[in-house]
């Protein structure tokens, strides 16, 4: 159904399951409600996938240092979920080397004992010692399953031969294997579309809120058109991450689980740094031990993060100072390249929706994931609370287990196996992938680079969007010749854009690559608009509204505009 449909069909009927919130979390439970049959409303007040989910360091990771708050299930958990990932969504989760290079031996050894004792204010550094053990019981974790190499150890001479230009005061270096996901946002928008392909009972929306409640229903609200739609469903699902306790309250349910910290990181355009990365994320501490990494992102690097404790998750920007302390940080690793603002093209920040808790130290607050069950009248809410992006499915399992038990229902599929998205019969080797090229080339006669360039973005969708390409007459767009009119068109079509930063910032990375120039924005909304039937006046406020949110939330001046 498109969003006008969904929206008429909520005049005479509500859902059996109501979930709010489009981060990665709400989305996986929608996904595996709507392979089971479940009648199921995802609604997210912005678009999908902009909260914290957006905010990601982007890795699909098992959280080695969370060994040391004893938190084993936790990292079981999101090693075999990594893999998981790996496997099932391989064109935007791909294996990624992990450096970390070591200045000391034996430092770190009482971290682990003292946060068990509660007397710990501020860990220390980890030295090759405590960072041994950790990979070995990482690597014990997923013995057997082959989807990543296990870890290596280099002493200094090797370490310095491999990465020539890391700091010569290094001890070792351990090199071990987690996954990166290129873009968390195309990642939830796939989920949603595999999830809306399973029939007309699951349906999502994106800027349509959770509002408010009404003579015993909970009220919607179309953030587009301002009207509300009072529902009545049989459960309702609270995936507002960070903005839990807020929609709670909406609700009558006056609960404290969130205690969320915010995390920033820099994007940064960098070639000597780019270069010096390779294809590897670094991942080193500062003398304090707090977690610093730099993350090969496409042509550039991501930097990050902090992890600073915060009231109100709006209010999560990256700030002059979080800055400085990652401009120095690289100085640590990287001691002959200098960064400075100049290289920083994107910034983005937001916030853990982590459990509330007590800790001493934000580093030692759980990163695990929690159901909790309120009330609204007769109505069960499940709030959400904490979780990872990587471990998404398996919360998203549990979660939808118990609505099934709830609703009477059993299961009928599970989605550890099940491709997402692109990652549908997926050429593993470099001889399927020519075929898959061929075929493309074969079926839509589009020859060239562009099946390839279609791959490398939506994995086999290529062959859908190729399909729609040649079906009428194309051209690239001036300002940015690696764009189609059609492509555009489809992504507008068929991915529930809205805004002109929907599709800047999440159905592509043209945003956070620091490509965005006030021509092509112009551009892009032109034919975006064409596709959505805007008039002049609303490509101008779309225009207006990207470069305003580039501006106050990514620190992108777009000077005529802003
Ligand atoms: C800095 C940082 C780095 C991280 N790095 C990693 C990492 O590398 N790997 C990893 O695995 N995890 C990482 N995480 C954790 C992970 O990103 C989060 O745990 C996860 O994204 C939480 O998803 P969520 O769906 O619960 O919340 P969100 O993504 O915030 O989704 C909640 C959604 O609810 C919507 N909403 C709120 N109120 C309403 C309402 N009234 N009506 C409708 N919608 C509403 C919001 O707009 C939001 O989109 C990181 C988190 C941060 C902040």
């Amino acid at each position: 159904m498109n969003r006008k449909e969904i929206f008429n069909s909520l005049e005479t009927k509500s859902p059996a399951v109501l979930i709010v919130g489009g981060g990665i979390n709400g989305v996986g439970v929608f996904r595996d409600l709507a392979a089971n049959g479940v009648d199921v409303l995802l609604v997210e007040r912005a678009d999908f996938c902009s909260g914290s989910s957006a905010a990601s360091s982007h890795m699909a990771h098992g959280g080695i240092r969370y060994l040391e708050n004893g938190e084993f299930r936790l990292v079981r958990e999101a090693v075999q979920e990594r893999n998981r990932l790996i496997e099932n969504a391989p064109h935007l989760v791909k294996p990624l080397p992990t450096v970390i290079p070591i200045f000391k031996f034996w430092s770190g050894l009482l971290n682990a004992p003292l946060k068990f004792l509660n007397l710990l204010d501020r860990p220390s550094e980890r030295g090759a010692f405590v960072i041994k053990v950790g990979l070995v019981l990482y690597d014990a974790f997923t013995r057997g399953q082959g989807t990543v190499p296990t870890h290596k150890f280099y002493k200094r001479e090797k370490a310095l031969e491999e990465y020539p230009r890391l700091n010569p005061e290094i001890k070792y270096t351990a090199i071990y294997y987690d996954g990166s996901i290129s873009s968390p946002e195309r990642l939830t928008l796939e989920l949603i579309l595999d999830a809306e392909a399973e029939g007309d009972h699951a349906n999502a929306l994106n800027y349509c809120s959770l509002a408010g409640v009404n003579n015993g229903k909970v009220t919607l609200r179309d953030e587009e058109t301002g009207r509300a739609y009072d529902l009545s469903p049989q459960l309702i699902i609270n995936a507002a991450g960070p903005w839990i306790d807020t929609a709670n309250r909406g609700m009558g349910i006056d609960k404290r689980y969130i205690g969320g910290t915010k995390g920033s990181h820099l994007v940064l355009h960098h070639d000597k740094l780019r270069e010096a990365i390779g294809r590897n994320e670094f991942f080193f501490e500062n003398k304090d031990g707090r977690i610093v990494l730099l993350f090969p992102f496409f042509d550039r690097v991501i930097i990050g993060t902090s992890d600073i404790p915060i009231e109100d998750p709006d209010d999560a920007r990256c700030t002059e100072e979080e800055v400085d302390y990652f401009i120095d940080l690289v100085a640590r690793v990287f001691p002959d390249i200098k960064v400075s603002r100049e290289h920083i093209v994107f910034r983005f920040s937001g916030v853990r929706p982590l459990e509330y808790s007590q800790a001493k130290t934000t580093g030692q607050i759980s990163r695990d994931h929690s159901l909790f069950e309120d009330r609204f009248g007769g109505i069960p809410v499940y709030s959400l609370v904490g979780g990872k992006w990587t471990t998404y499915r398996a919360f998203a399992e549990q979660v939808t287990d118990r609505a099934l038990t709830f609703l009477g229902l059993t299961r009928k599929r599970g989605t550890q196996d099940t491709p997402i998205g692109g990652g549908r019969d997926f050429p593993w080797t470099g001889y399927a992938l020519i075929e898959f090229l061929n075929r493309v080339e074969r079926e839509t006669g589009l020859g060239g680079l562009e099946p390839k360039r279609l791959f490398d973005k939506y994995g086999t969708r290529a062959l859908e969007y190729a399909t729609h390409i040649v079906k009428a007459s194309d051209k690239k767009l001036t300002s940015l010749p690696a764009w189609s009119y059609r492509e555009i068109e489809y992504l507008a079509h068929k991915e529930k854009v809205i805004h002109l930063d929907d599709l800047l910032l999440r159905r592509s990375t043209l945003a956070w690559l620091g490509v965005i120039t006030p021509e092509n924005l112009v551009e892009v909304a032109g034919v975006l608009g064409e596709a959505l039937g805007w008039d002049d006046r609303k490509k101008d406020d779309e225009v207006n509204r990207a470069a305003s949110i580039l501006k106050d939330r990514h620190g992108v001046n777009l000077d005529d505009y802003a």
